[in-house]
């Protein structure tokens, strides 16, 4: 078996296959923390690599698997660390599950939702109706996030209709949420498994990173092709896998959790790592103008081509 050797896409000396890929590109789908910030601390080169997005004419998204803050509050998060970002630039499970219910579920309207009251608005927002904790109000679909307002009586209502056998949908994968603070944040994964071991039953679908649906909202809303997009993250088994699940790019950066070890030791290989998303932006530009200029070598040398021949 060939080794994979993890500095092989750390230099600049990147191969012509990946050179391709890598010019392709028109959308860079970005992690958050771990990729733009870490915790609260906005890493000094994110807006800066932003602009230079921008100014090339690439589109960005902020994809985070936690559901439980609406885009508005994102939204709110990023402007107080100086990002100024639109509401089609940012991309959570919740979104992703809304997407995925309505494609491969229309006639979905009556939701049993375990989740906060801004994934509870979301849902409502996008045309879903909440149904109230009782066993008259019958939804079509049981919906569980990150619910960081959890009630017992709604995890039971929620086991009840699983067992049921109602339609069942995790926003995200995640067991815990990292978090600095001293405790652990119990996330939708683990919720989950607290209803399968109440019901015997695992959720029918889950989305959220490394779910490819999780990139599904964004071809489509920017008409994109999955091998026009980036995804960059700091995980291998969410980020990476996700990337390699939706056949994008997939672009480690190491400014979160993973580190070079971790690829040798998950066999999760990147198509680029990076440093940081700056050494990935100057990666990006650089082949976008090599490219722009053969394009341009190209065109002159087929006019100059077609007038010898004329
Ligand atoms: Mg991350």
């Amino acid at each position: 078996m060939e080794k994979i050797n993890p500095m092989k896409n750390i230099t600049h000396k990147v191969d012509l296959e990946l050179r391709e890929k890598i010019q392709k590109i028109k959308h860079v789908a970005l992690d958050m923390d771990g990729t733009i910030y870490k915790g609260s601390t906005l890493f000094p080169f994110t807006i800066p690599f932003l602009n230079r997005l921008r100014q090339a004419g690439i589109n960005y998204s902020f994809l985070t698997n936690n559901p439980s803050k609406s885009t508005e509050d994102y939204l709110k998060r990023l402007r107080e660390m100086g990002i100024s970002a639109t509401k089609e630039e940012m991309y959570t499970s919740a979104q992703a599950t809304i997407a995925y219910i309505k494609n491969n579920h229309p006639e979905v309207k009556r939701l049993f939702l375990l989740g906060t009251p801004s994934m509870v608005m979301e849902f409502e927002a996008a045309g879903f109706v909440s149904v109230a904790d009782s066993a008259e109000d019958r939804p079509d679909m049981v919906v569980v996030g990150f619910d960081t307002s959890l009630v017992y009586s709604r995890l039971c209502r929620a086991s009840w209709w699983v067992q049921q056998g109602l339609p069942y949908i995790a926003t995200n994968p995640d067991k815990v949420c990292p978090t600095d603070q001293p405790t652990v944040l119990v996330d939708c994964g683990s919720i989950c498994a607290s209803i399968e071991q109440a019901t015997g039953r695992k959720p029918d679908v889950v989305i959220g990173k490394p779910d490819p649906r999780m990139l599904d909202g964004i071809l489509e809303r920017y008409h994109l092709h999955p091998s026009e997009v980036a995804m960059v993250g700091d995980r291998l088994y969410t980020d990476i896998r996700m990337a390699q699940n939706a056949k994008t790019l997939g672009v480690l950066v190491l400014t979160g959790e993973a580190t070079l070890e971790d690829i040798v030791t998950t066999g999760i290989e990147p198509d680029v790592v990076a440093h940081n998303i700056e050494t990935f932006g100057d990666m990006l530009i650089d082949e976008r103008e090599i490219s722009r200029d053969t394009g341009r070598r190209d065109a002159k040398s087929c006019v100059s081509t077609m007038r010898q021949q004329k």
